[in-house]
């Protein structure tokens, strides 16, 4: 199929895409304020669409030459300064010094403008802007990429490319304005080039904001607010469909905790809290599970964990949170932890049952005194399985546990 573009509709499509983003920009950033450089984007398509429809206007004569042609280029020069600043902003830096870099190129250009009246030669203004525009995008596709890093959304990558595609077709009108009739596009193409990238620029920016806020609500229904870790919801996501053999399930619960509560006050418990969560995740590996369960109780799933390698790390756990007291209210409060261990093993079905087996070593724990780890009591039938499946030196469990109580610990 044969088509060809017809430079006006290309013109007046082109001017769509500007409306149309800087429409989208603005819906987007009633509906979520937060995302701050949308409103600065829609100011620059808004600031693109009107420089085009005077240059319109100016070349069918309806314009003085000086009037039309400065101010084309102008808003060209602003528009493209206000897209760096706007897209630099919504991939989350911070506005003071870009603002006056944004604004200095153009008021650059007005004190060349006034010197050289080189606005009104088509090629001079055509090269200024292309230039300009050239610029402001690289700076833009560098800080997009470069943020990514701390922030991998991934519609920065589709941002990115939509502005160096840009980029790179003012890069090759530019060489077409220098050259003409060797390596440019037609006026045509070029424009078509442009409103693709428009959509685009406006499209990828909107869905770099909602997939922003949408991992934020994901950290914050899956975190538990006082102890920044993670919650009973997370947890449950981390662990394996069924259980493995081979895995060990820790359920820890501080003791005595409403004395704390109830002798300094709710908030220091608050604070202890918090900095009992902040010291165990900072003691785990990276494949832990640690997350709070709910109240003053808190799970760790540790996969591929032998019997013994849980008992050593459950009870180096509790000798960290016992031996260094935690800063709550200008005081030093000291805590101890209770710990119930459970192995999986072939028969395990589900992981309430692996839970339900830990919780019942933790109420055991509990019973013996606290502050000491207990591993699940199983059936002799089981500790054979247990052991050939978990633990590479199998022992007695029983034992383990003994040896681990405070009386000997
Ligand atoms: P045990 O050694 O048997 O576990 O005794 P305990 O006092 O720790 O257990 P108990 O279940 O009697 O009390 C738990 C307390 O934890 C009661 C509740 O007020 C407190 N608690 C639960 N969630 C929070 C919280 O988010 N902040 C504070 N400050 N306290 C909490
Ligand atoms: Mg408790
Ligand atoms: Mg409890």
């Amino acid at each position: 199929m044969k088509f060809s573009l017809d430079l006006a509709t290309v013109l007046l499509l082109f001017n769509t895409s500007l409306v149309v983003g800087a429409i989208s920009c603005l819906h987007a950033l009633f509906y979520s304020p937060g995302n701050r450089g949308l409103g600065i984007l829609a100011a620059s398509f808004l600031s693109l669409s009107c420089g085009s429809a005077i240059a319109g206007l100016g070349e069918t004569g309806l314009l003085p030459l000086h009037l039309w042609a400065y101010s084309n280029v102008f808003l060209g020069f602003f528009g493209y300064a206000f897209m760096w600043l706007g897209i630099r902003i919504l991939s989350g830096r911070t506005s003071d010094r870009a603002i006056v870099f944004a604004l200095f190129i153009p008021a650059m250009w007005i004190v060349v403008a006034l010197i050289t009246d080189f606005p009104v030669d088509n090629m001079m203004r055509a090269t200024a802007f292309h230039v300009t525009a050239i610029g402001y995008l690289a700076f833009s596709v560098a800080d997009v990429l470069l943020d990514h890093r701390r922030e991998p959304l991934p519609s920065r990558l589709l941002l990115a490319a939509f502005l160096l595609g840009s980029c790179l077709g003012f890069v090759w009108s530019l060489a077409g304005i220098l050259a003409p009739g060797s390596y440019g596009p037609s006026i045509s193409t070029a424009f078509f080039l442009q409103i693709l990238v428009n959509f685009g620029i406006a499209m990828s920016s909107i869905t770099l904001g909602k997939e922003r806020v949408e991992t934020q609500l994901r950290h914050a229904a899956l975190t538990d607010t006082l102890t920044n870790v993670g919650n009973r919801r997370w947890f449950f996501s981390q662990l394996p469909a069924q259980p493995m053999p081979g895995s060990a399930i820790i359920a820890m619960d501080i003791d005595l905790f409403k004395l704390i509560n109830d002798n300094y006050g709710h908030e220091c418990g608050d604070a202890v809290l918090h900095g009992f969560g902040q010291r165990i995740k900072g003691d785990l590996r990276g494949d832990d599970v640690f997350a709070r369960m709910g109240g003053e109780e808190f799970c760790l799933y540790l996969p591929e964990t032998s019997a013994d390698a849980a008992m050593v790390l459950a009870d180096r756990l509790r000798t960290t949170v016992s031996r260094t007291p935690f800063p709550a209210c200008d005081r030093e409060l000291s805590v101890t932890i209770s710990l119930g261990i459970a192995i999986t093993c072939s028969s395990d079905r589900t992981w309430s049952d692996v839970l339900r087996r830990a919780d019942n070593a933790l109420y055991n724990a509990k019973y013996c005194g606290r502050n000491c780890v207990r591993m699940e009591t199983l059936p002799a039938a089981r500790v054979e399985m247990a052991q050939s499946q978990a633990s590479p030196f199998p022992r007695q469990f029983d034992g383990l546990a003994e040896t681990l109580s405070p009386r000997n610990a």
